[in-house]
């Protein structure tokens, strides 16, 4: 069963509320179906063309989704706040057919018109009949989604019906969604957080789908006041970026705040290490101890902490339902099941690397097995850190140097040495913009053993992060040449 399939049992049901109106899963399936029909122009199938859309999040945005997928199409987001390189590539990279877009991206599309050889259509272009669909299996390739590009190059995710599927029912299973829920999307829809997590299990569900203009602190937590939704998901900077904003406010409108956060069902945080602090002061506010999950976009979510029962702070949980979830001696988590992506576009060599004999995928984060929960320690490429004989996880060394007074976000890296093989580097963000090191030093030595103190410190005023709100590491790792 697909999402369109699913979509005729709530016809009369709100699906998307976006910033210009509310559309019912009956006008989502009607406008789908036009899409499909335009770019069909005549043929039966469009027989896993690639068709890129650049859009807002909105409701033209899912129909269009649809559309692709309901003509035969593979679907390829593209990010909304790409420049004209980052587009080309994705462009090029998947030989898109056509190229559609909403008005407002004519500008950073329009040096590829001439130079890339696919068709570009507005969004304003597409008609009002519907013509028969073909039907669609489910292995057939349906979304090409980029990696988010925190260690390299992007990569081409490609993911058939069926895995989008099997990694949207895990969570609609574990999270228990009902067609009650509302949820609130500010996340950037080229990603699987936003498309699958947030979209695609509201739209499975029955639910409705709320999308901001665009992202602010103040219209967030406008629409949690008004009480519009019951579920949200979020990265950690945002929740970082949110109890911010919040922290100024003034006692009465924190009131108003903290009482509607009350009446949420379900806030989860993904996509990279949700810090302690934030947890913790989220749940001061809100209530709530967020849901930390795992996943990435070649498997969509593996591992997450219970919808009902303890939600241990630092920790991911245990593996979703249908995730076959194992580590490796070196501690890497390896992931199988129907979730699990087909392929890398284009890349037959990086597919075929990056699963072992036994069909199990590569993920390249490294964790620990505690007391029933998975904790993860960091990326084997960038955050475990090679000193001295010793692997040290630079993810806990941030932990810990958070929790100092003054400090308000840090970034750990393993910097080149001669005699130790790497050492541990630290940026950190203070709230002066400096700090007393000697000071810091002895009060780290306090909590960790010698090997495991950086050696070298930069100050910065934000860490380099990817659209996704990520650390790029490598990029900070040149920060201290
Ligand atoms: P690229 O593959 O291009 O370098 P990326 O790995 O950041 O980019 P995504 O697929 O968006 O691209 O992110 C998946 C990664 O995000 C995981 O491999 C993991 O390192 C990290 N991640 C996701 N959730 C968590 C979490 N709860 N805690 C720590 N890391 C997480
Ligand atoms: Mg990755």
């Amino acid at each position: 069963m697909t999402l369109v399939d699913r979509a005729s049992t709530f016809l009369a049901r709100t699906a998307v509320v976006d910033p210009t109106a509310s559309y019912t899963y009956s006008q989502l399936l009607d406008r789908s179906a036009k899409v499909a029909t335009t770019l069909l122009a005549g043929q039966t199938d469009l027989k896993e063309d690639r068709i890129a859309f650049l859009v807002p999040p909105s409701f033209g945005y899912v129909a269009l989704q649809w559309g692709i997928w309901r003509a035969g199409g593979i679907a390829v987001p593209l990010c909304t706040k790409h420049p004209t390189p980052s587009l080309r590539y994705v462009i090029e990279d998947t030989q898109a057919s056509a190229v559609i877009y909403a008005e407002e991206f004519e500008a950073v599309l329009s040096p590829l018109f001439d130079t890339v050889s696919t068709r570009f259509l507005r969004t304003e272009d597409f008609g009002t009949e519907t013509s028969p669909l073909p039907d669609l299996e489910s292995d057939r390739r349906a979304m090409i989604l980029y990696t988010s590009g925190t260690t390299g190059r992007p990569k081409g995710v490609v993911t058939t019906h069926a895995n989008i599927e099997a990694q949207i029912t895990a969570l609609f299973d574990a999270w228990q969604w009902s067609q009650d829920d509302r949820i609130l999307n500010i996340l950037p829809l080229h990603h699987v957080h936003g498309i699958i997590n947030v979209l695609s299990c509201a739209l499975w569900s029955g639910a409705c789908c709320v999308f901001l203009p665009r992202f602010s602190e103040r219209a967030v937590l406008d629409v949690f006041r008004r009480g519009e939704v019951n579920v949200f998901m979020a990265v950690p900077t945002i929740y970082y970026k949110l109890i911010a904003y919040y922290d100024v406010l003034t006692e009465v409108e924190q009131e108003a705040i903290r009482s509607a956060l009350r009446g949420f069902r379900l806030m989860v945080s993904g996509s990279a290490a949700l810090p302690v602090s934030v947890l913790e002061q989220w749940r001061t506010i809100s209530g709530h101890t967020l849901l930390e999950r795992y996943g990435m976009t070649e498997i969509g979510m593996a591992i997450s902490n219970p919808y009902a029962g303890e939600r241990r702070p630092g920790y991911i949980g245990q593996p979703l339902p249908g995730v076959d979830v194992r580590l490796a001696d070196d501690g890497e988590i390896q992931v199988r099941g129907p979730s699990v992506f087909l392929e890398y576009w284009a890349r037959p060599d990086a597919t075929a690397e990056s699963f072992t004999p036994d069909g199990y995928f590569h993920t390249g984060d490294i964790a620990v097995y505690e007391q029933g929960a998975y904790r993860i320690l960091g990326r084997n490429s960038v955050d475990i850190i090679k000193s001295g004989g010793y692997k040290i996880s630079a993810l806990e060394i941030e932990e810990v140097l958070r929790t100092y007074p003054g400090i308000r976000e840090c970034g750990v890296v393993g910097l080149p040495d001669p005699e130790w093989g790497e050492v541990i580097g630290a940026s950190l963000i203070t709230d002066s913009g400096t700090l007393d090191l000697d000071q810091l030093t002895d009060w780290l030595r306090e909590r960790l053993p010698g090997y495991k103190l950086p050696r070298r410190y930069i100050f910065q005023d934000e860490l380099p992060r990817n659209v996704m709100g990520k650390v790029t590491k490598q990029e900070l790792k040149q920060a201290f040449a």
